[in-house]
């Protein structure tokens, strides 16, 4: 029997408390994807580091599911559980700029929009993903990609170091001079490994960039997605970006009688001087007519908010995923079967690049493997009303059984759904057996286990369908 009650639980943790009964329960326990309905036993609001310890030690030593909710972005719902503890990190949002040393830390319920917010005063900004209110925690764990990727890598690429609260219930600072095995796994492993109560982050000069979506029919989407294919393979690397199939949301730049037509859209973004932006942009304009455009000189923050208003917290979600090395002609005839259907305003397709910078890492250096794929792709189903459901997931499904022979095995872990844990080893592919081993020294009895699993009984080399 446990002698770590609630009442104690209380007395060392200094934010709220949430438990059934009590008014807030029912926001408190809401998650991004409205399609997860979990009712954990406690959930913690934690205000600091020690709150952390003593959430990880209540429910460590109780027996219970432990989530970790930084952002509450997860798409599996990772960030809640049933009659389990919740850690919630909402509360610690803190970010320092450090402009001298160009670096920040931000603590680890900070969201990007958090975080860009703070370094864009300096001029200064690192990779992350495309909308603002995704957490920088389970973001920055699963690897990190977005509009600066080919630039300056991955956002897992520009992590200095994390303070982390382990299964054991101590905090350990990671970095490439402490704890380095542990940093390593940090590094692509996702919430496998402990709790990150701060997160600190090398800067770059990135304060205005040209940018934007362009639209152009959906009868030019084979003319779009081939001259990505060979244009982002050598384009300057200060360019972002990514072709998608999207419906065109009512939005004063789009004609209004286009409003909820189809359309293969790019949205690009240039982070170099300001002066070239036009110019570096200009291959993407002349590819076909263009039907209307929102591009053009703006703060990285507004770019890195610009589609916030399509995912609102609340929809339905479904997701599926794959790194893909080429484009080939087979996988763009694919793409153009399903991406025209795509089913609303909310769902995405999206082609991201993972060239340039992020490949100049080796594929062992951090735990996030795929250094040779060239893009990673997302087909994101997005609706608000759960009767849409089946409909919508069959979307995805069919759409990725089209694309899935054109694609590797693994994915980038942050796009896979709750259905997806066969593919977390070969989304690490040979980096698997060494997360296990770093698993077993930090997380013996896997404790964290409510995120794309990393199993600590599995033995190095034996077959993902036994783990
Ligand atoms: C609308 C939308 C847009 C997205 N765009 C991008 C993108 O552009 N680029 C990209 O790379 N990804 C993107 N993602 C995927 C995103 O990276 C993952 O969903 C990620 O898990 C979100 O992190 P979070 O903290 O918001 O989520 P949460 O649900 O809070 O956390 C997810 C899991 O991450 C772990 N975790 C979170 N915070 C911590 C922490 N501080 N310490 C330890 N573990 C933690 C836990 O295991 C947790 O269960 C997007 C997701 C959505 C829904």
């Amino acid at each position: 029997m446990s002698e770590f009650t609630l009442d104690q639980l209380r007395e060392r943790v200094r934010g709220a408390i949430i438990t059934p009964g009590d008014d807030e329960y029912d926001d408190a326990r809401a998650v991004y994807n409205a399609m997860i309905d979990r009712r954990p036993r406690v959930i913690v609001r934690a205000a600091d580091a020690g709150d952390v310890m003593a959430a990880v030690d209540y429910a460590r030593e109780n027996g219970l599911d432990l989530a970790v909710r930084g952002g509450s972005h997860s798409v599996p719902g990772f960030g809640t559980c049933d009659d389990g503890v919740v850690i919630d990190l909402g509360g610690m949002r803190g970010v320092r700029v450090d402009p001298v040393r160009r670096t920040a830390r931000a603590e680890g319920g900070a969201t990007l929009g958090d975080l860009n917010h703070a370094t864009h005063a300096f001029g200064l900004a690192t990779t992350g993903g495309i909308i603002s209110t995704t957490g920088i925690g389970g973001l920055t764990l699963g690897g990190g990609m977005g509009y600066l990727a080919r630039k300056f890598g991955l956002t897992i690429d520009n992590l200095m170091s994390a303070d982390v609260v382990t299964a054991d219930g101590r905090l350990l600072v990671a970095s490439e001079k402490e704890n380095e095995d542990f940093f390593w796994a940090l590094r692509g492993g996702g919430g496998n490994f402990g709790v990150v109560t701060s997160f600190e982050y090398r800067l770059h000069s990135v304060k205005d960039v040209y940018g934007g979506p362009i639209f152009f029919e959906l009868d030019e989407a084979e003319t779009v997605l081939r001259f990505y294919r060979e244009f982002i393979a050598s384009a300057p690397e200060e360019l972002g970006g990514f072709p998608a199939f999207q419906i065109a949301p009512p939005l004063p730049f789009i004609p209004e009688g286009r409003h909820g037509d189809t359309f293969i859209i790019m949205v690009a973004c240039w982070a170099g001087p300001l002066a070239e932006g036009e110019r570096a942009i200009k291959p993407i304009r002349d590819v076909a007519p263009v039907v209307a455009e929102f591009v053009g000189p703006m703060p990285y923050p507004a770019l890195n908010s610009a589609f916030d208003a399509l995912v609102p917290a609340g929809l339905q979600h479904y997701w599926k995923a794959s790194f893909v090395k080429d484009l080939t002609d087979a996988s763009i005839a694919a793409h153009l079967q399903h991406g025209p259907r795509i089913p609303t305003m909310n769902s995405a397709l999206h082609i991201y690049p993972i060239n340039g910078a992020v490949q100049r890492v080796p594929s062992d250096a951090t735990a996030f493997a795929y250094r040779d794929a060239n893009f990673a792709t997302v087909i994101a189903g997005m609706w608000p009303d759960p009767a849409d459901n089946e409909a919508n997931i069959e979307w995805v499904r069919d759409y990725y059984a089209a694309t899935a022979p054109h694609s590797e095995e693994g994915a980038y872990i942050n796009f896979l759904s709750g259905d997806d844990q066969d593919r977390v080893r070969a989304s690490y592919r040979g980096n698997y057996d060494r997360l296990v081993d770093v698993k077993r020294t930090y997380d013996p009895g896997n404790l964290f286990h409510l995120n794309q699993n990393i199993k600590p009984e599995a033995v190095a080399g034996e077959a993902a369908t036994a783990a």
